[in-house]
């Protein structure tokens, strides 16, 4: 496969005020002085979409958001629509996140929904996938993965501009992690689905390893074949531990 740049991305969830886009503007003056190595995004709560956008405006920090409705308006109290967060500045946006395929039931088909309307709003879908631990002990871990790749891709994604996120359940917020092995042997497997799914065309999109990744783990996960980035949970929360994860990418 071709090396593509890889992508840095952070998922603050429900964490961050006003107040943390100071860390933000420590990363971004931390940035201006290092030649970019790898892309980097910060996905924050929607009530800061629009505020880190314009912070971030000119680049190099990339910003998402963490979720869409599958509808592109309407009676949907408390949801945000693809085109909203376009609107407030985002390029990205996380779909299928496991705490929402787990907390809110979110089927691999909803994801699918949703990343259409992503797709038709102009954002760059960031799609996640992974095994529970009960999955993985089974002897299931690639099985499924597989299977939510496929039914969680839309095909209108083929020639567009995505990445999907491996992120198995039992490592995210744990400080557990897969061996750099099973890391690999999943990440594979993404690919293949990925590939079967869209065409040719999906070899060069980025599968992002997610789960505990730390500043000192970074670096091996983010060297082992066909990862092509991470998505970072609680150490894209400070600048400077972030700032570390990027310069390992
Ligand atoms: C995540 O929530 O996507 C994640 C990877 O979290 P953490 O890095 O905190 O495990």
């Amino acid at each position: 496969m071709k090396q593509s740049v890889k992508l840095v991305a952070g998922n603050w969830k429900m964490n961050g005020l006003g107040a943390s886009l100071g860390e933000v503007e420590r990363l971004k003056a931390e940035l201006a002085g290092q030649a970019a190595t790898c892309r980097v995004a910060l996905c924050p709560p929607a009530t800061l979409v629009a505020r880190m956008a314009q912070l971030c405006d000119g680049g190099p920090i990339e910003v998402g958001g963490q979720d869409c409705r599958a509808e592109a308006s309407g009676a949907y109290t408390g949801d945000i629509a693809a085109a909203m967060l376009k609107d407030a500045g985002a390029g990205l946006v996380i779909l299928g996140h496991s705490e929402r395929r787990q907390g809110y039931g979110e089927t691999s088909a909803l994801v699918l929904a949703k990343a259409e309307a992503a797709l038709a709003a102009g954002l760059s879908p960031i799609v996640c996938v992974g095994e529970t631990l009960e999955e993985r002990e089974a002897g299931r871990a690639v099985e499924v993965v597989r299977g939510q790749v496929i039914q969680s891709l839309p095909l209108a994604l083929a020639g567009h501009a995505f990445a999907v996120a491996y992120e198995p359940v039992w490592a995210i917020g744990t400080g557990l992690t897969p061996t750099l092995e099973q890391i690999e042997e999943v990440h594979r497997a993404v690919r293949a689905a990925m590939i079967e799914r869209l065409g040719l065309g999906a070899a060069d999109q980025p599968i992002l390893y997610g789960g505990s990744v730390k500043p000192d783990n970074a670096r091996d996960i983010l060297a082992v074949a066909e990862v092509g980035g991470a998505l970072v949970g609680g150490a894209s929360l400070k600048a400077a531990d972030f700032l570390e994860i990027i310069r390992a990418a």
